[in-house]
């Protein structure tokens, strides 16, 4: 992938508003922060912005019968070897992932939509793992929270 200087704020406040009328047919609220000192990250703008556009994506279609929160926070934060990173969560009030497929949700095809391709996660993990990243996810019958952790260039501020 292509190696330049990415503010991730701007990459998912601008896909929120792109989607804002959207949400505002599904009876979704969105909040989205975007702390003010959080550094960028190297890599590929496109590619960023397809790994949120997933996640935003599989929100709003969990949160598309009854409405609900979307909330997008991006802040700094270190590694455990204390090098900068850039944390980008995103959460969700959805019914949360179906149990039995929770375990294989970075699995290529492992989708539960009518007309889903499960290929949203795999692709996801691929360019987050591309950018040496990471992506956690926490999930409950309440809603579903992804994290995800990208390193950040160092002294960028
Ligand atoms: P697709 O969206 O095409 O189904 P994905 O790889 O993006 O494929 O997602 C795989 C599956 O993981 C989805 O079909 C859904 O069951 C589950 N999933 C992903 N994100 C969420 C979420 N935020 N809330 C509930 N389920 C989710
Ligand atoms: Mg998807």
């Amino acid at each position: 992938p292509k190696q330049e200087p990415v503010d991730v704020g701007e990459v998912v406040s601008r896909l929120v508003e792109r989607w804002r009328p959207r949400m505002a047919r599904l009876k979704i609220t969105s909040i989205v922060q975007v702390d003010e000192n959080v550094p960028r990250v190297l890599g590929d703008w496109r590619a960023l912005e397809q790994v949120f556009m997933n996640l935003i994506s599989n929100a709003m279609d969990a949160m598309s019968q009854e409405g609900g929160v979307l909330s997008v926070r991006v802040k700094r934060n270190y590694s455990e070897t204390l090098r900068p990173q850039v944390e980008i969560t995103i959460s969700d009030n959805g019914p949360g992932i179906p149990e039995e497929i929770r375990e294989r949700i970075f699995q290529p095809f492992v989708t539960t939509k009518p007309h889903g391709t499960g290929l949203g996660l795999p692709i996801t993990k691929r360019i987050i793992t591309a950018h040496h990243g990471t992506i956690k996810v926490n999930s409950f019958p309440g809603g579903t929270v992804f994290h995800v952790f990208l390193p950040a260039i160092p002294e960028d501020e």
